[in-house]
């Protein structure tokens, strides 16, 4: 036998380096059998069922944790072998945990196995009594009596999602699974992502809907339709409902996992209030109608306001909630057709700041990095954003990273879940990022901690930004901000020894009045520690919605059309002609905002929404709700009535997300495909099938029969960034773009070898103090935000049983701020802004800093948007959603 090399049973197989026995034979094809042993996760070693001969014991050796080594003979079924597995095996069946319990095992990986080594489930039956299944929790249960005690749960929660929920308790044959301090599930620190389901052999711990999932008949794969994460789902169907859902195994954004509202939160698909026909409004009401008359109605009144009005009377918001195609398509046709450029989607308000900020510094409004990178970063540096709860599948990543030793420091105004995971915390004050960044890079140049020959060679305006910087006071810093100077020195430090680093920011960055600033002062980081197109680094922005990267990719923007592309450009507009038959208009179009205003001033007077709920997701309420009630025509396209549809003259039922084929962009510019698992509910359509068939009312000859036709045009359109796109392509995990032609693999790393606008700009931008400032009558900063258990608006996951965790937005209040309040738990309070009220109950956190209040903005009836301002980012014309002087008074029932 060569040096190199090792026999497993007949076949020769090279050694490589950290190889164990396991890995090596299932590289070469050799199956051995598992129990505890899960790919992805360390081995536990702990059944034994793995067990092989070597030459180089006396005694069988695991083969999960032993390595594979030159010279080794393995065998892996012979007699002994097969026949010490099948004693193992019946060990298992014949231990009770010392629990006394019936065990009763059944269709599982478990039981194959048991079958395959002649024994069968049903001899194992030396228990008493019926084990008590534990049905705490709305989505998991826990039947002891099936528990082998193999802790794959237990190392799935820890290795994969870091919730540490479980434990063991007992010793010997008394040793029994517990969650947390052996209470029941419901109480224990389980965030339902399902990582212990997929992992459990025996099926002891399980969906509650395991039943009636087994019976799926048929089983598709797509994309999730919640955050901008894009994790790739299984939907397991039956009856034209959806059973299951899990990740898929291999998936390159998720690698199986998910979370509670990916894998759970699916029932909104069915329910009883969804929309299933278009309904045109009568006086108060809204009346169904058919499709054809809602169409004709809809380009008739479209064409009377254009005609009579102007085209840019007219405006349109497609949705982050959407595909692709559809977002192309209506941008298509109100710039094709109608004639303006009044198109804009929800990234404005929320990453638009971000996209701008990017683009200004390296070239591109993306993020430069991957999701993949998060697992090989040195330093993460994490800058308001909460992704556990927003983002949950990455944020469960970025808690691995550091667990395994990669320097993490979190920059926020709440004490977020991943700031007990860092190595540093600043807990700045609401709306001061721009004096806390420029404070950080003043410490990193001044301690010669930044990358000098990347500086150097890869950005314009270190000397400006040096000298600017070399002014700045850390104490007027620490006062602003209310990060100490020692805090400031200590990040500043950690970042600069451990750079390259990856950067990731959030709303809590770009949702504000100094929102590009925000971001821009960030840039300046990730430029100033050589960090921009490096592995393990770069800039990673979390988009919010499922596809909010895509409606932007799609030309969802005033100022930009598909690709983001100059409307000016002589060979773009020659593109778009050939394939739109037409040049766009080339007056620039407003902002959501603007459109908002303008609708209030009566200059826009008919306005197309796609998936949106703009009066409880946008800011300023009273005046979104002013400029609706203005409108001459209002059409929405939506799964369910929202707040928004007492403002329509039409009501178009869409298809979801589980009905629709397309394609989402997630947040690491990954385009993948999205499949039907069901049918939409009634007449119910999708979002792309409704624009086209407007769009032949309107006289265009659109044949597209299909969206993957769709998906070629955009490729036409916008070939540097789309040419290589198609849906043959896309199969599996997608592409990143940019792509730029078939033979193109896609780009996970972008500015890799150069920044895409030359070089890398460093930018002098000054610290400016929100609008939005306490006083003695607004004692208190409100930031709202999102939590684990719902989505926005909450339009679908409140339709599922979600409601069960969490079925109000809470007030979070720090207990000294309580205290002076005199408010309790659970008390009712009344918050007033300038610009309106709402109520809530509270739970009282040390999460927020004193006098910083935290509010979601999930359910209608709180109202939060009533409290939010008119503040925009000057550049962005992004909202400010994260700075709010409010009061707080509790509401008490008067005495009688
Ligand atoms: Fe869906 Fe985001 Fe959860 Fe992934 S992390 S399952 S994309 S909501």
């Amino acid at each position: 036998m060569k040096a190199s090399v090792a026999r497993i049973d007949d076949v020769t197989v090279e050694v490589q380096n950290g190889e164990t026995i396991l890995q090596a034979a299932k590289r070469v094809g050799i199956e051995i059998p598992t129990l505890c042993y899960s790919e992805g996760l360390a081995p536990e070693g702990g059944c034994r069922v793995c067990i092989v001969e070597t030459n180089r014991s006396p005694r069988p050796s695991a083969a999960c944790h032993t390595l594979l080594q030159p010279g080794m003979e393995i065998r892996t079924k012979s007699p002994k072998i097969e026949s010490l597995r099948r004693d193992i095996l019946a060990l298992y069946l014949e231990s009770d945990g010392g629990s006394g319990f019936r065990r009763d095992h059944r269709d599982s990986y478990f039981t194959a196995l048991l079958e395959r080594y002649g024994l069968s489930a049903a001899l194992a039956v030396p228990g008493s009594r019926e084990a008590p299944v534990d049905t705490s929790h709305v989505y998991l249960r826990f039947s002891p009596h099936l528990c082998i005690n193999c802790r794959r749960c237990l190392n799935a929660c820890e290795q994969i999602q870091g919730q540490f929920v479980y434990g063991m308790a007992g010793r010997g044959p008394l040793t029994h699974l517990i969650f947390g301090s052996d209470g029941q599930f419901a109480d224990s620190a389980c965030v339902a992502c399902g990582a212990c389901i997929d992992q459990c052999p025996t099926a002891a711990i399980s969906d509650r809907d395991r039943q009636a999932a087994a019976k799926a008949e048929s089983v598709t794969q797509s994309v999730c339709g919640y955050c901008g994460v894009g994790c790739r789902v299984e939907i397991a169907v039956a009856g034209n409902q959806v059973l299951r859902i899990k990740g898929v195994a291999n998936a390159a954004v998720n690698r199986g996992h998910l979370c509670v509202k990916g894998r759970y939160a699916h029932a909104y698909h069915h329910s009883k209030e969804r929309l299933t026909r278009p309904l045109m409004r009568v006086g108060d009401d809204l009346k169904p109608i058919s499709w054809d008359d809602a169409l004709e109605f809809a380009a008739r009144r479209l064409v009377e306001i254009r005609d009579q009005h102007g085209p840019d009377a007219l405006g349109v918001l497609t949705s982050s909630r959407s595909t692709n195609e559809a977002c192309y398509l209506l941008q298509k046709l109100f710039r094709s057709i109608i004639g303006t450029n009044n198109v804009d989607c929800c990234a404005r308000v929320c990453h638009s700041s971000s996209a701008l900020a990017l683009q200004i510094t390296t070239g591109t409004g993306a993020a430069s990095a991957s999701y993949a990178d998060i697992d090989c970063a040195r330093c993460i540096v994490l800058a308001g954003a909460n992704p556990t709860e927003a983002h949950p599948v990455v944020g469960a990543r970025i808690k691995q990273a550091a667990l395994r030793g990669a320097r993490l420091l979190v920059i926020d105004p709440r004490r977020i879940e991943l700031a007990d995971y860092a190595d540093v915390f600043l807990q700045v004050r609401p709306g001061t990022n721009v004096a806390l960044f420029n404070a950080l890079a003043k410490v990193l140049i001044e301690d010669k901690l930044i990358d000098a020959s990347y500086v150097a060679e890869r950005t314009d305006g270190f000397e400006d930004l040096r000298s600017y910087l070399s002014r700045l006071s850390l104490h007027e810093t620490a006062r602003v901000t209310g990060v100490t100077v020692e805090l400031i020195q200590k990040a500043a430090r950690l970042l600069g020894g451990h750079s390259p680093a990856l950067f990731v920011n959030g709303l809590g960055l770009s949702e504000l009045t100094q929102g590009t600033a925000s971001v821009k002062t960030f840039c300046n980081l990730g430029m100033l520690t050589g960090s921009i197109g490096r592995p393990g680094a770069g800039m990673l922005p979390l988009r919010g919605q499922n596809n909010v990267q895509g409606s932007a990719d799609m030309g969802s923007m005033p100022r930009f059309v598909t690709g983001y592309q100059s409307m000016h450009d002589p060979d773009v507009r020659e593109r778009l002609r050939q394939n739109w038959g037409d040049f766009p208009p080339q007056r620039p179009g407003l902002t959501v905002p603007e459109m908002i205003d303008a609708a209030a001033r009566n200059e826009i007077r008919a306005l197309w929404i796609q998936g949106e709920d703009i009066v409880q997701s946008d800011p300023h309420q009273a005046h979104v709700i002013e400029a609706l009630s203005n409108l001459d025509f209002l059409v929405v396209q939506e799964l369910f009535l929202s707040e928004t549809t007492p403002y329509a003259d039409l009501v178009l039922p869409a298809a979801s997300v589980l009905e629709q084929e397309g394609t989402f962009t997630n947040g690491e510019r990954r385009i993948q495909l999205v499949r039907p698992a069901v049918r939409p509910p009634g007449e119910a359509r999708p979002d792309w099938v409704v624009i086209r068939d407007l769009a032949r009312i309107l006289g265009a000859s659109w044949n597209y029969e299909t969206p993957a036709e769709v998906m070629d045009e955009i490729a036409k359109v916008a070939p540097a960034l789309f040419g290589g796109v198609s849906y043959e392509r896309l199969a599996g995990d997608g592409l990143q773009w940019p792509c730029p032609d078939r033979s193109h693999p896609g780009t996970a790393s972008v500015h890799a070898s150069g920044f895409i606008c030359g070089k890398g700009r460093l930018t002098v931008v000054d610290y400016v103090p929100s609008p939005e400032q306490v006083s003695e009558s607004l004692p208190y900063i409100l930031v709202t935000g999102r939590v684990l258990e719902h989505y926005n608006a909450g339009t679908m996951t409140r339709r599922t049983p979600q409601q069960q965790l969490v079925s109000e937005d809470l007030l979070e209040i720090h207990p000294d701020d309580a205290a002076r309040e005199g408010i309790s738990e659970g008390e009712t309070v009344e918050l007033k802004s300038r610009w309106g009220r709402a109520t809530a109950k509270v739970h009282v956190s040390t999460r927020p800093a004193p006098r910083t209040l935290f509010l979601p903005f999930h359910f209608p009836e709180t109202h939060t948007n009533c409290l939010t301002g008119p503040h925009v980012d000057p550049d962005s014309k992004c909202p400010e959603y994260k700075v709010t002087a409010v009061r707080v008074r509790v509401l008490r029932p008067a005495a009688s």
